[in-house]
């Protein structure tokens, strides 16, 4: 249908980004095809090592799910998410294919080896996430392609993760936030991956944070030392939610704050977190 509609057309999932654009006119396609008639695309798999999600996959489905206990940081994020109302319609695969810079899930995904299946006219085609956001709002998806599924490695054992989100009221995107995967050796960091949200066009992988992080013991001087790195990776503009100085300082203690947890997650333990809210 995409195909035969052309440009005019758009896809609906979860109609919670691209409803509101059309209330304030800012999106006025001339055709929805909706994606809720189609059977089958609300999963999450279990397979192989990974996790495979549907892309009508909702947040709420993800929240009240198993997976949290494999995998906190899928959790934190799904569970973080606006409120019950954008939860239970927003979908994983909608919110990749939106590319909001505010989104979560671009941000959380992108601590983990993360592919986006792409499925067009022409078949289906697997692109890892680093390359299917291109720009604010922008993906690699043609036209004529939809999200066909999203394919996530479950991390080594010894690993664990967390995102913050600095947030002014729950149903509102973050002023700022972090997500931290690692693993871990003894209390030697073996690897890691850190990422920013709200700070940047795009979620910004801050690869000076996580070299900061990879191969050192937790200790007070490597949280401060990989704060300073994240702060330094930040790209953030000032606006209502605060000046870019602010958001600066706020990814800072975020990221510090998401390492002390995912350190603690990465040895077993349970930890619940929530957003911070102003
Ligand atoms: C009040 C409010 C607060 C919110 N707060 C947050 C928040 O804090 N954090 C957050 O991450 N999000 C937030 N959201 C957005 C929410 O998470 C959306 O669910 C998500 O961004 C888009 O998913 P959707 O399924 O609703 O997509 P839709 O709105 O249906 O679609 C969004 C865009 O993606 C395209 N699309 C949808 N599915 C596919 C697909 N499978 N393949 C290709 N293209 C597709 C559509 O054509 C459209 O262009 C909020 C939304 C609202 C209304």
């Amino acid at each position: 249908m995409l195909s035969q509609l052309g440009d005019d057309a758009k896809l609906l999932a979860g109609g919670q980004s691209l409803i509101p654009l059309m209330k304030l006119r800012f999106a006025n396609p001339a055709h929805l095809i909706d994606l809720n008639f189609i059977a089958g695309t609300s999963y999450i798999h279990n397979a192989n090592s990974a996790l495979r999600f549907g892309p009508l996959t909702r947040h709420a489905e993800i929240e009240n799910s198993d997976i949290p206990a494999r995998i906190p940081i899928l959790y934190d994020c799904a569970a973080g998410i606006a409120d019950v109302q954008v939860r239970n319609r927003g979908t994983i695969g909608g919110s990749l294919a939106e590319a909001d810079p505010s989104g979560d899930w671009a941000v959380v995904l992108s601590t983990l080896a993360t592919q986006v299946r792409c499925l067009g006219k022409n078949g289906e085609r697997t692109v890892h996430l680093k390359d299917f956001i291109q720009d604010a709002y922008t993906t690699a998806l043609a036209h004529d392609e939809l999200v066909s599924e999203v394919v996530v490695d479950i991390p080594a054992k010894g690993s664990g993760g967390a995102y913050l989100a600095f947030k002014r009221a729950a149903p509102v995107y973050p002023t700022a936030s972090a997500a931290v995967q690692l693993t871990m050796d003894g209390n030697v960091c073996k690897d890691a991956a850190i990422a920013l949200g709200c700070v940047g066009l795009t979620a910004i992988k801050a690869k000076d944070a996580e070299a900061a992080l990879r191969g050192r013991p937790i200790s007070e001087r490597t949280l401060s030392a990989v704060a300073e790195a994240a702060r330094a990776a930040a790209d953030p503009q000032s606006d209502m939610r605060g000046s870019a100085d602010y958001k600066r300082t706020l990814v800072g203690a975020l990221v510090r704050r998401a390492i002390t947890i995912a350190v603690r997650r990465a040895r077993g333990e349970h930890v619940e977190v929530s957003h911070l809210y102003a």
